[in-house]
């Protein structure tokens, strides 16, 4: 039987509906506008795609964009003066510094300047602390998507096996963290995992996180699994033709071949219309959370991990 089609695209677009309704009652019943800094430096196309995106749907939602553009040559003090300043200004209830960051700044450093109260990436060392130690935190917005989908479709996920493969800091470690926090049985693969195939074919829930077009195969899924496809890799499409320039088309695909994984498994997110846009969605839930953690107020349900 086909998979089901978890459909990041319409779900994105009811947590952004939920978030609108929240920051308008924001507004009318305590006068609070919650308020998103996106700092960019440099000029990497692919990052201003992804800062114009998040501006223009932090607006639909009626909260405040500040949008921060820094040179590429940006001294790391000022960058540390601009997040300081963020830091202290009430309007502002989450920062985020748009990645990778040009060679010469401390990544790191500067992600740690950033109040962890308007971490809304999630990344501040504090917040991954409390996230590993099961604490309330602001969880990074790419496993926080891929959460509220597997229990949007699932409801419970006590007791199944889930197999995460990748653990970069920024997606593969923190959903571990938020599966074992829903009381999965969590395994962590990575480039040196012995038998791949083998472990993957155990999970009920294969979260990919790798950044290797398509590298997992129907035959690695157990029939019924769910799987929830994070990679975003472009790949030549010559079937689409050439462009204006003679450069031949691309195409997006995820890091699962999802035509054999789709025939499989018994959910799927597709690539494109799965994660990605459940990201910016999460973005903008943190930073309503963020506004109301700031002023002591209830945090709106569903919308956190
Ligand atoms: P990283 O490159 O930081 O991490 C990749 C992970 O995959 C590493 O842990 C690496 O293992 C593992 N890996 C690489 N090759 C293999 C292999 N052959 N077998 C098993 N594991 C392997 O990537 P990210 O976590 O940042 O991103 C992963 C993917 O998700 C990318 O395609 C990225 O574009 C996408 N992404 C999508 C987002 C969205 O919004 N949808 C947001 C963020 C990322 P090791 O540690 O051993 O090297």
């Amino acid at each position: 039987m086909a998979a089901t089609i978890i459909d990041g695209k319409a779900f994105a677009a009811e947590v952004r509906g939920k978030v609108a309704e929240h920051v308008a009652r924001l507004k009318d019943d305590h006068g609070i506008t919650p308020g998103l800094a996106v700092v960019l430096v440099g000029a990497d196309p692919a990052s201003q795609v992804y800062v114009r995106s998040k501006g223009k749907q932090t607006v639909e939602v009626g909260m405040a964009s500040f949008e921060h553009r820094l040179a590429e040559d940006t001294a790391e003090d000022e960058l540390l003066g601009l997040i300081d300043h963020l830091n202290a200004d009430p309007e502002v209830h989450g920062i985020l510094v748009q990645l990778p960051l040009p060679g010469h700044l401390n990544e790191d450093l500067v992600i740690n300047a950033i109040d962890p109260a308007k971490d809304v990436d999630g990344f501040h060392i504090s917040n991954v602390g409390l996230l590993g130690t099961g604490q309330k935190s602001m969880v990074p917005c790419t496993p926080l998507g891929c959460l509220m989908m597997l229990r949007h479709h699932h409801g419970s996920l006590s007791g199944m096996d889930a197999v995460v493969v990748g653990r970069s800091n920024i997606v593969g470690k923190p959903m571990a963290q938020l599966l074992l926090g829903d009381s999965c049985t969590v395994t962590i693969a990575h480039s040196r995992t012995r038998d791949l195939p083998g472990v993957v074919r155990r999970a009920d829930i294969v979260v990919a996180a790798v950044g290797r077009p398509e590298m997992v195969p129907g035959d690695w899924i157990k029939p019924g699994a769910t799987v929830i496809d994070v990679g975003i890799n472009r790949i030549d499409a010559p079937e689409k033709g050439t462009n204006e320039d003679g450069s031949v088309k691309t195409r997006l695909v995820g890091d699962c071949h999802y035509a054999s994984c789709a025939e499989v498994a018994g959910a799927i997110t597709p690539v494109p219309g799965g994660v990605g846009p459940m990201t910016i969605a999460c973005l903008l839930a943190n930073t309503v959370t963020a506004c109301c953690r700031a002023n002591g107020l209830p945090e709106p349900e569903g919308l956190t991990a």
